[in-house]
C-alpha cells in the first residue's frame, strides 16, 4: 500500500470519491512511511491515533456523501500552528511541553475541510533560520542528495520538516510559514511548491508570532494543483487576526491550466547577483522562455530599492521577533528555571531556554529599537520598507501581471557547511525572498531544474497583492515544462 503515498492531492480525492481505497489505508500508508523514514528527523512529533481516528472520521463522511475539500487527506504541521491538545513547541526548548488549548485558525479550517493530522513538523527555532539547523529537535535532513555523494544537506528553512516531509512522501502537504523565505526557500531546495500568500490572506490567529507584519501562512505541496487545493482550506478572513483582510476566497484550482497568454512577466534587473551561478542564471533565462512560449510577454523591470532589502529585513524582523518574544519569561509558557527571585528566574529561563540564533535575534532587535538607535536603524528601515514596496507597485503599475526571479542563490548545502563563523552567510540565503515580505505581496517557488550535481532548483513568481491566481496559472506553466521531480529514496 505504501504507493499510495506517491500520489498527489487531487489524485488521492479522486481515489478516495471512486472507493479504490479508503482515507484509513490512505493514512496507514502515510504513518507507515513515516516510521520508516525517522532519520530524517522531519517529524517532531507523530500523532498516529489521532490520525487514525481523523480517517475513521472522513471515511465515514465520504460514505455519505458529506466529504469536505481535503476529506481524509493527510498533512504534516509545522509545529508553529497552535493544535489543541497536540504539543506545540515552535522547536524551541522554552516552549518545553506546550499543550495549546486552542486550534490555530488556518489548521481548524483544514481540519473542517476533512483533513488528517499525520504530526508535526520540524523548523528552526521560532521559524529563525534557512536550514532548519536552529531546532531544539535537531536538523532535518533534506531527501535530496548530490550524485554519487552520502553528505547529508539541509532542506532549507524555517519550514524544513515540512519540504523535507513533501519531498519524502511523508504526508501529501504541508502547512509552512514565510517570513523571509521560509516557504519557498526550502521548497526550491527539495523540488516542492510553496507559496507564501499576500500579507492579510491567511489568519495568522493561533501561529506562534515571530515577525507580525511580515509572518504568514501558505502550503507546502509536491504540485502547483495541490497547493492551489490546499491554499483554498487555509485562506480566509478571520475576525481574531486584525491584519487578516476580508476578501472572498476564490477556487485557486481554477487557475490551473488557464492561458497566460498576454500576461505581462517583468524581469527585475537587480536580481542578477554579481557572481550569480552561472547554473541559476541558466534557469531563469529557461523559465522566462517557457513563459513566453505560452504566450506571456516578458519585460525588463527595474527594483531600484533591492539591494536594500536584506539587511533591512533583517532589522525589522528581529526588532518585532524581540518584542514577540518577550512573553516567553518563565510565567506563562513552558519552561521555568529555578531562581532565588523573578528577576532571576526570566533571566535563568529565558538563558536556557532559547538557542543562540534566537538570541542573537533578540540582541539585534532590542539593539536596534532602543534609544538613540531606534532612528538609526529602525525608522530607517521602516523608510527602506516604504521604498521597496513602492517599487513593486510602480511595477505592477505599469501593466506588469507578475515578476520572474530565481528562488535561492544556490541549491541546498550540507548540514554544517553554512553560517557558522558567520551568520550573514546563512542570512543572504534570503535575498531573493524577503522583498517579497517587506512589500506583502504572494510569491510562489516551483521546482524548474537541477544543478550540476542533481540538486533541484526553483524559479519564483512575484504577484500582485490578492492575485495568487496569476500565479498558480504561471507556476503550472513552468512546472509542466519542467517537469516532476522526485528524490531518489535511500533511507
Ligand atoms: N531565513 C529568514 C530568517 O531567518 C526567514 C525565516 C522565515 O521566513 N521564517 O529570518
Amino acid at each position: 500500500m505504501t504507493d499510495l503515498t506517491s500520489l498527489t492531492i487531487a489524485e488521492a480525492r479522486e481515489g478516495l470519491a471512486s472507493k479504490s481505497f479508503t482515507a484509513r489505508e490512505l493514512t496507514d500508508a502515510h504513518l507507515a512511511a513515516i516510521e520508516g523514514a525517522r532519520v530524517l528527523n522531519a517529524y517532531v512529533l507523530e500523532t498516529p491515533e489521532r490520525a487514525r481516528e481523523m480517517a475513521r472520521a472522513a471515511d465515514e463522511k465520504i460514505a455519505k456523501g458529506e466529504g469536505g475539500p481535503l476529506a481524509g487527506i493527510p498533512l504534516g504541521i509545522k509545529d508553529l500552528f497552535a493544535t489543541r491538545d497536540i504539543r506545540t513547541t515552535a522547536c524551541s526548548k522554552i516552549l518545553g511541553n506546550f499543550i495549546p488549548p486552542y486550534e490555530s485558525t488556518v489548521t481548524s479550517q483544514l481540519w473542517r475541510d476533512g483533513a488528517v493530522l499525520l504530526g508535526k513538523l520540524n523548523n528552526d527555532e521560532f521559524a529563525m533560520g534557512s536550514s532548519n539547523e536552529t531546532s531544539c529537535f535537531g536538523p532535518v535532513t533534506n531527501p535530496w542528495r548530490r550524485e554519487g555523494s552520502n553528505t547529508a544537506l539541509v532542506p532549507g528553512g524555517s519550514s524544513g520538516g515540512s519540504a523535507s516531509a513533501v519531498a519524502a512522501l511523508l504526508c501529501m502537504g504541508a502547512t509552512a510559514t514565510d517570513t523571509g523565505g521560509s516557504i519557498r526557500q526550502p521548497a526550491a531546495f527539495t523540488a516542492t511548491v510553496g507559496i507564501k500568500p499576500t500579507y492579510g490572506r491567511c489568519s495568522r490567529w493561533g501561529i506562534v508570532a515571530f515577525a507580525s507584519s511580515l509572518d504568514q501562512a501558505g502550503p507546502i505541496a509536491r504540485t502547483t494543483r495541490d497547493a492551489a487545493i490546499l491554499m483554498r482550506s487555509m485562506a480566509g478572513h478571520d475576525p481574531k487576526d486584525t491584519t487578516s483582510v476580508d476578501v472572498a476566497v476564490p477556487d485557486y484550482e481554477a487557475a490551473i491550466g488557464k492561458s497566460v497568454k498576454g500576461m505581462k512577466v517583468g524581469i527585475p534587473r537587480e536580481y542578477r547577483l554579481d557572481g550569480m551561478p552561472a547554473e541559476i542564471e541558466k534557469l531563469w533565462s529557461e523559465g522566462a522562455q517557457w513563459l513566453k512560449a505560452a504566450g506571456a510577454e516578458l519585460v525588463e523591470v527595474s527594483l531600484p530599492h533591492t539591494k536594500y532589502a536584506l539587511p533591512a529585513y533583517y532589522i525589522v524582523a528581529p526588532a518585532e521577533a524581540s518584542s514577540n518574544l518577550a512573553r516567553y519569561d518563565g510565567v506563562r509558557y513552558g519552561l521555568r528555571e529555578p531562581a532565588k527571585n523573578i528577576i532571576e528566574m526570566y533571566e535563568n529561563t529565558r538563558a536556557d531556554g532559547f538557542g543562540d540564533e534566537v538570541r542573537r535575534r533578540v540582541l539585534i532587535g532590542t539593539y536596534v529599537l532602543s534609544a538613540g538607535y531606534y532612528d538609526a536603524y529602525y525608522l530607517r528601515a521602516q523608510k527602506v520598507r516604504t521604498l521597496i514596496k513602492k517599487d513593486f507597485e510602480d511595477c505592477f503599475a505599469k501593466g506588469v501581471h507578475a515578476i520572474l526571479t530565481p528562488a535561492t542563490p544556490s541549491a541546498a548545502f550540507g548540514i554544517g557547511e553554512k553560517g557558522g563563523a558567520d551568520p550573514v552567510e546563512m542570512y543572504l540565503n534570503d535575498i531573493f525572498t524577503v522583498t517579497v515580505n517587506m512589500a506583502g505581496l504572494p510569491g510562489i517557488a516551483v521546482p524548474a531544474g537541477k544543478d550540476t550535481q542533481g540538486l533541484p532548483l526553483g524559479l519564483q513568481l512575484i504577484g500582485r497583492p490578492f492575485d495568487e491566481e496569476t500565479l498558480f496559472s504561471l507556476g503550472e506553466v513552468i512546472e509542466q515544462a519542467a517537469g516532476r521531480f522526485a528524490a531518489p529514496r535511500w533511507w
